[in-house]
């Protein structure tokens, strides 16, 4: 008797878990997170996918950087055949044809200078290399050189014919970079793969260049942590909540050297040819395009708080977070909601 009440609790007890299992799980149950970092565009580059299967995960992985590889290829200024380095290669001698979408990047580049009133400047080349912040000749070079070289940076030398897809740089001094830009780009391509093999949830994340698509699986927003511009260390100042958006970050404490207590970072003020030196430790754009958010990120890091909050309060549908070397949090309207400090170091800026 005693044995049949046991027997039966037992079943009963099972037939609630799987009730509870049933009823418990929440649509992310419905979905395998498929995980993978790999290296390219000089920094490391995450990818999340909520997919249907492991296998099939696995197969976005594969298309995604397959294709941020192809961006390099085209883009990088660190690949000899890439349309980027003969197009240098070729300044001040004749046109190269490149790839539409590299055509397409150097005329954003165009465009962006003068909307961001030449704060970003594809056309700074040579002082990039120059500093070589990061690499391995990095050095603090003369100031007769970076005033030499701040005579090749107009972009108006690089002319861009679209029937042909060729551009040329007249000036043979000229250097054109779009490490300013082919992060965002990639990681808004990256998007679109994912989005393609009918992924609903994923998060890439380009070495700080973050899209979020959909939703968190668990119905709620995301939680994007904004990373911490103190020099060295790790952590997050607070997170913001968000789907569907891009959120890129520019800082100072990204890329950089030291030398006699003085931070040399890689955020070049077009005007004077040095690492952007004002109050802002870093700067977050949220958008819907990470390209956007890229190329706006560093423009408005290098105009200051006040001009870089005048401008972005101008454009529609592009948000931000600024945060100074004082400590201060300054938020867009869009945003005040959404943002919510997590480091008791900081305040929020009225
Ligand atoms: P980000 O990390 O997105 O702020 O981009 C910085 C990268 O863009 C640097 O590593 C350079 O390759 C390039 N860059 C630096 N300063 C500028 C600038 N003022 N305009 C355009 N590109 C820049
Ligand atoms: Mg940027």
């Amino acid at each position: 008797m005693k044995n049949i009440k046991v027997k039966r609790t037992v079943i009963l007890l099972g037939i609630l878990v799987s009730f509870l299992l049933l009823f418990g799980c929440s649509e992310e149950e419905d979905y395998q997170l498929v995980q993978e970092s790999r290296f390219a565009l000089g920094t490391y580059n995450q990818v999340t996918v909520y997919a249907p299967s492991e296998e099939e995960g696995q197969d976005i992985m594969d298309a995604v950087f397959t294709r941020v590889n192809e961006i390099e290829n085209l883009m990088s200024i660190n690949v000899e055949d890439s349309d980027i380095s003969k197009l240098n290669e070729k300044a001040g001698e004749s046109s190269v044809t490149v790839d539409p979408e590299t055509f397409h990047l150097l005329d954003l580049g165009k465009e962006y200078k003068e909307l961001t009133d030449g704060t970003f400047n594809i056309g700074i080349g040579t002082l990039i290399q120059l500093w070589d912040i990061g690499g391995d000749d990095q050095q603090v070079p003369e100031e007769a050189e970076i005033g030499s070289l701040l005579n090749h940076t107009d972009l108006n030398q690089l002319i861009l014919n679209e029937d042909s897809y060729e551009a040329r740089i007249e000036d043979p001094e000229m250097i054109v970079d779009l490490g300013g830009i082919a992060k965002g780009y990639a990681v808004d391509q990256a998007v679109q793969v994912i989005k393609n093999h009918g992924v609903e949830h994923a998060i890439v994340d380009f070495g700080g260049d973050v899209y979020v698509l959909g939703g968190n699986p668990d119905g709620n927003d995301w939680r994007i942590g904004i990373s911490t511009p103190e020099i060295g260390e790790s952590g997050v100042v607070g997170r913001l909540f968000s789907s569907d958006m891009s959120v890129v970050s520019s800082g100072d404490y990204e890329r950089y050297f030291i030398e006699n207590d003085q931070l040399y970072h890689h955020i070049i003020d077009p005007s004077t040819g040095h690492p952007t030196d004002n109050e802002l430790s870093s700067v977050t754009v949220i958008s819907d395009s990470a390209l956007e958010g890229d190329i706006l990120s560093t423009a408005m890091f290098v105009m200051g708080l006040e001009d870089g909050l005048d401008f972005v309060n101008d454009l529609e549908g592009v948000e931000a977070v600024l945060i100074t070397k004082s400590k201060e949090v300054y938020l867009t309207t869009g945003v005040s909601d959404l943002f919510e400090i997590m480091d008791e170091e900081y305040t929020l800026a009225d």
